[in-house]
């Protein structure tokens, strides 16, 4: 152990939640002198939420919101609101959110959400819920998925997530091995947090550069349940690390990130899909997913739990059974190497392959931001309502690539980078 580490680790909880914020704010953000920063966090978040406030205001934040919510709260409406509630979303607020947007802020979202809140609620209630939420929200969501504005996402324990990720463990200590999980994750626990992420950036962005000089026309997945073709979009742009948003600001949306990206082709993926993780999906568990795609769409779907979720998911829209990313993270991430699940996409997603049904980012296309959607979707971009993470990597997945010419060139063997 050198003696940084020692430093590091002699730190106590509370400089390690404000090394957190700070990062989140500096690093994460991007924050600018002179802007706006809406915060969303649940209640119990409530002590990284007022360090990032702090740090916002540090670095010359010239005002914070943030909008807390509440899992007891929204369990009230399950039990008690009239049916007609499920169909409705604060559209005032989503309008607001997209004006603040619009008028230069920066966005930042505390994830900690209890996995399975809704798991015992009505199917039914919670699918028209999301779908109300996503038709609100999508107009200021566009401005997110263009990377117009700066935005990141990090994590807070809480008491909900960490009893589901460590179910035999006393609450304290269910807390306290989450907590170590998101610090290490987040690199706060290194000597120089700000060195550690800036260094992680550019091995980011070296991957994806490779990437991008290969240009490869499709990926092969091989591994147990998954034998799959998932075409790249035309000028599809890896992605991996930070980027600078469309108003200047240079953010690292996702922390922690092990990810590079790319757009696939929305009518380009044929084969079965076997999922490695479950995936917890707005307060739902879905398990046991295996899909199988034609032409880009999913023409059967099963889950061993939770099948009528995914129903209703790929139902939302078209575009719902399609795919709008594809990522690459090696199985020996540091998120990977902790054996942890996490049941929440921020952590899960960098631990292993996947992909995403739903909207595209438009930003891993080339000069992608300033096409029209039309445009957008002559070159392959998914588009939906929806963008849902579902991990497919594992030590057992291997992956090709394949070029224009249809030779094969092999990228992953055993869930690591050749
Ligand atoms: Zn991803
Ligand atoms: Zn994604």
């Amino acid at each position: 152990m050198t003696t940084a580490a020692l430093a590091a680790e002699r730190l106590t909880h509370e400089q390690k939640l404000d090394r957190l914020a700070e990062v989140a704010v500096r690093v994460g953000l991007g924050l600018e002198r002179g802007q706006e920063l809406v915060m969303t966090a649940s209640l119990d978040s409530l002590a990284l939420a007022r360090r990032i406030t702090e740090h916002a205001y540090r670095v010359g934040a010239s005002l914070v919101t943030t909008l807390f919510n509440d899992d007891e709260a929204a369990l009230m409406r399950y039990r008690f609101a009239p049916d007609e509630s499920f169909d409705r979303a604060p559209a005032w607020l989503y309008d607001g959110m997209g004006a603040a947007f619009k008028s230069g802020a920066a966005r930042l979202a505390i994830a900690g959400a209890n996995p399975s809140l809704l798991s015992n609620e009505d199917p039914d209630k919670v699918g028209r819920a999301n779908r109300a939420v996503s038709q609100a929200y999508r107009p200021a969501l566009e401005l997110i998925t263009r990377h117009e504005i700066n935005w990141t996402i990090v994590a807070s324990a809480t008491p909900a997530w960490a009893a589901a990720m460590f179910p035999g463990d006393a609450q304290d200590v269910a807390l306290a091995k989450l907590w170590d999980a998101i610090f290490a994750s987040s690199r706060v626990d290194t000597d120089d947090p700000v060195a550690a992420w800036k260094a992680h950036d550019a091995g980011l962005h070296t991957r994806a550069a490779y990437l991008n000089e290969k240009r490869y026309a499709a990926l092969q997945y091989r591994g147990p349940g998954t034998d799959f073709r998932l075409g790249l979009s035309d000028d599809h742009l890896w992605l991996g690390g930070g980027t600078t948003a469309g108003n200047g600001a240079y953010c690292i949306p996702n922390m922690p990130t092990e990810e590079v990206f790319t757009t696939p082709h929305k009518n380009r993926a044929d084969g079965t899909v076997t999922a490695t993780k479950p995936l917890s999906h707005q307060g739902t568990m879905i398990e046991g997913i295996q899909v199988r795609f034609e032409g880009g769409r999913i023409v059967e779907a099963r889950a061993t739990k939770g099948q009528e979720v995914l129903q209703r998911l790929i139902d939302t829209d078209e575009g719902a059974r399609r795919l709008g990313e594809v990522a690459l993270v090696p199985h020996s991430s540091p998120i990977a190497a902790s054996g942890l699940l996490f049941f929440n996409t921020l952590f899960d997603e960098n631990a292993a392959c996947h992909i995403a049904l739903g909207q595209a980012y438009s930003s891993c296309l080339i000069d992608g931001d300033k096409l029209t959607p039309e445009q957008l979707a002559a070159k392959g971009a998914n588009d939906s309502l929806i963008h849902v993470d579902w991990m497919i990597g594992s030590d057992k997945l291997d992956i090709d690539g394949i070029t224009f010419s249809g030779a094969a060139e092999p990228l992953m063997r055993q869930g690591e980078w050749v």
